[in-house]
């Protein structure tokens, strides 16, 4: 397999040292839902994941939960930050951990509805303070590390030879006056330095008490203390979107390395950002589309995972309304198909198994899904292949592209659920509510599931 690795910036070959892929990536902030864009990237880990099952490795996955000390403003390096996760609970009402339990788990119901595979452990920021306790106390005992004049600690970055080899930022260009000077930089010696504890005294939910007083990690040490703990000195490949190189990543490979004495990660990986209609998906950008939303307009999830294997991980993708009906189609064609082209009696014939290792030589070059996808669509009408052979294709792959194509899907395409949701319609608007009942109960039959909305009927498939 060879992907982009950012620090080398340029496509290099992965492979695990032994026989276990050794692989770390960063987790939600569990302090909302998770936005397509999240998903798009956190897709990448289970790509990866999928073309390591199918290269015959093992592979030792860890995502981390970050439930404290994620602080709204990331340039903020002072106690006094707002933490996500404690103004959101203030906004709910509610008590913090009640908050992030919650998204934890709307994060995980995400994954499910786009089959993404589970990583091993899913440790938690906040269940792993004694590590990070551990981690700062050795970094500041080797010297990468002092308290401030408000009582933090503070990683010395200068203390580091090699920061800023991930991002390409070097100290001299993070010059003071630069934003991630933050408003508490005072506390600091350097510009640059970050803090790993933040001294927060008792009056404030979420924090514990450290040799640096009552306070709370912050966001770049939990995951290098929960990818040592768990992967080792010596990890293949760290994930994340392309807004974590810095300096989420750059100070994570300062803080691990620096306790490690070597280059701990082998490989950065970075996803691209997802675009929707034409802007970065974000919150300040007002155009946040959830999975709830797919299925509230009556798209598979799935046809969200297809949209964005067709466009490869190191691009930036504009996502659409109008990609995702194309590719829920898309879908729902080739299950239709497959229905009737698989044989389970039928042998593989040369012809597919070198299409088996075409479709594979695109995926060990970085990831080339769209090109694999490209591929699927000739073979899909390739007269020369017959119906049993293209499915044998169809479905081998789908162990990568995961799109649940063995489904059974005989309803959407011939049109009887479309019809059915139309005479439903139809009853309502004219007050029929027994054949509205009834037609729902047909539905169901077909595990098609109807709500109703404020602007009109939504039906999603019964899990
Ligand atoms: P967060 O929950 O905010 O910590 O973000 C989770 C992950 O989503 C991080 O790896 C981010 O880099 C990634 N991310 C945030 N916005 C986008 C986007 N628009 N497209 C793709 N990935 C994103
Ligand atoms: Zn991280």
């Amino acid at each position: 397999m060879r992907l982009y690795d950012t620090k080398a910036r340029a496509v290099v070959s992965v492979a695990p040292a032994g026989d276990v892929l050794k692989i770390y990536a960063c987790g939600p902030t569990v302090y909302r839902y998770a936005h397509v864009g999240n998903l798009r990237t956190f897709l990448l880990l289970d790509l990866i994941t999928r073309l390591a099952h199918l290269n015959g490795w093992k592979t030792s996955v860890i995502q981390n939960i970050t439930d404290v000390g994620h602080l709204v403003d990331d340039t903020q390096v002072d106690a006094q930050g707002e933490d996500k996760i404690l103004e959101q609970a203030k906004l709910e009402g509610k008590d913090p951990f009640a908050i992030a339990r919650f998204y934890e788990e709307a994060f995980h119901k995400d994954l499910k509805a786009l089959n993404v595979l589970p990583a091993d452990v899913y440790p938690r920021a906040s269940e792993s303070i004694q590590l990070i306790i551990d981690l700062c106390q050795k970094l500041e005992e080797a010297g990468h590390a002092y308290v401030g004049t408000d009582g933090s600690l503070f990683f010395d970055a200068r203390s580091f030879p090699t920061y800023g080899a991930l991002s390409g930022n070097s100290l001299d260009h993070l010059k003071p006056g630069h934003r991630l000077e933050g408003k508490g930089g005072e506390a600091k010696r350097f510009h640059a330095d970050w803090a790993l504890w933040k001294n927060a005294g008792t009056d404030r939910a979420m924090t514990w008490p450290s040799p640096w007083g009552n306070g709370f990690p912050g966001w770049h040490i939990e995951c290098s203390a929960m990818s040592l703990e768990h992967l080792g000195e010596s990890i293949d490949v760290h994930l994340g979107g392309i807004d974590l190189r810095f300096p989420h990543h750059e100070d994570e490979r300062a803080q691990s390395d620096s306790v490690g004495g070597l280059e701990v990660v082998k490989h950065w990986v970075h996803g691209e950002h997802l675009l929707f209609e034409g802007r970065k998906m974000s919150k300040s950008s007002g155009n946040v589309v959830l999975v709830s939303d797919l299925i509230a307009r009556g798209f598979d999830p799935l046809a969200l995972r297809l949209s964005f294997l067709e466009s490869r991980y190191r691009t930036q993708l504009d996502l659409s309304w109008a990609a995702i009906a194309a590719a829920h189609k898309t879908i729902t064609r080739w299950r239709l198909q497959l229905t009737t082209w698989r044989n389970p009696e039928v042998v593989m014939t040369p012809a597919t198994s070198q299409a088996i290792e075409q479709g594979l030589v695109l995926l060990q070059e970085d990831l080339n899904s769209p090109a694999l996808i490209q591929l699927l669509r000739k073979i899909e009408k390739d007269d020369a292949l017959p119906l049993d052979q293209r499915a044998i294709l169809f479905d081998y792959f789908d162990q990568f592209l995961g799109l649940d194509l063995t489904r059974q899907e005989v309803k959407e395409g011939s049109t009887e659920i479309n019809e059915l949701l139309r005479l439903r319609e139809d009853a309502r608007s004219r007050g029929e509510w027994k054949r509205s009942d009834e037609l729902r109960e047909a539905l169901a039959d077909l595990d098609v599931e109807v709500r109703d909305t404020a602007t009109g009927q939504a039906w999603e498939w019964r899990s």
